[in-house]
């Protein structure tokens, strides 16, 4: 029997880890490797990219890899569009697990944009406490607007400074809402710069801009290709079942 490989780096995938290491089936969770000791998983686990679309195929091939379930963040673009191109090329069946995007309700504050340079843009002209909760990619456009105080939270702690400037907080989610409270009085934060990543595990950080009135600049995603897609870590598994003709 092949095995299956899930892209992960997500609470999703993890979930998804330990529902597969349940059901005996062999599988291997693959990280990119953007933190420095991911956590310890039900299943063997690689870390690092495989090489682009080729470098995806080739692993498919040498690793008799029968099925490939995509748990990545929605922000992770490129990986979800090579996975596309690589399972089509080589026949092997694909699912995404996609957690919903965050909705604003009644309360918040949200102002959408498509990308972390028109987020830049977007920031208010009077000086404020940014929040920038958008881990460590996709800084580069506000080191270009000066006059903001910048907080970061990052997983890891950075090698050099990320943002000339900003204060850098290391902690790893899932966040509580009384934890973002405290954190954005402390730092007298004044606006919220997020990515609408949706899911319980960072989702605190917006309930505390409602509760404080702050407002939000928020980040959506990126187009996802065309794929079949689940939303419960059932729906995979029934898949990986049925269609992939696994666990039989
Ligand atoms: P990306 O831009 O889509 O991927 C960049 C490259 O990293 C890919 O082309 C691939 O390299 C490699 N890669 C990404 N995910 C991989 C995986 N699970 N296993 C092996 N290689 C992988 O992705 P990203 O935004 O850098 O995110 C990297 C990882 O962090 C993802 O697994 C994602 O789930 C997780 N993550 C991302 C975010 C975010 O905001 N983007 C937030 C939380 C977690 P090759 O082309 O060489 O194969």
């Amino acid at each position: 029997m092949g095995r299956v490989l899930l892209l992960g780096g997500t609470s999703e995938a993890n979930a998804l880890a330990g529902a597969l290491a349940e059901a005996g089936w062999p599988a291997v969770y693959s990280y990119a490797g953007r933190v420095a000791a991911p956590r310890a998983r039900p299943l063997p686990v690689r870390v690092g990219g495989f090489g682009g679309v080729e470098g995806l195929g080739a692993y498919l091939r040498a690793e008799d890899i029968a099925a490939v379930v995509d748990a990545t963040h929605p922000f992770a673009a490129r990986i979800s569009a090579n996975a596309r191109a690589a399972c089509a090329a080589e026949g092997v069946p694909l699912i995404a697990f996609e957690r919903p995007a965050w909705r604003a309700g009644p309360g918040d504050r949200w102002m959408h944009v498509a990308d972390p340079a028109a987020a830049a843009a977007a920031l208010p002209p009077e000086p404020t406490t940014v929040f920038l909760a958008i881990g460590k990619q996709g800084l580069a456009p506000f080191a270009a607007r000066l006059g903001y105080r910048y907080l970061l939270r990052l997983v890891d702690p950075p090698e050099s400074p990320p943002l000339a400037g900003a204060a850098v907080v290391i902690a790893r989610g899932p966040f509580t809402v009384a934890g973002d409270l405290a954190l954005m009085r402390a730092h007298r934060v004044g606006l919220v710069v997020a990515k609408n990543s949706g899911g319980a595990g960072a989702e605190a950080k917006l309930i505390a801009a409602r509760d404080l009135g702050l407002p939000v600049i928020m980040i959506d995603r990126p187009a996802s290709p065309d794929r079949r897609v689940a939303g419960t870590v059932a729906e995979v598994m029934r898949w990986l079942a049925h269609e992939a003709c696994l666990g039989v």
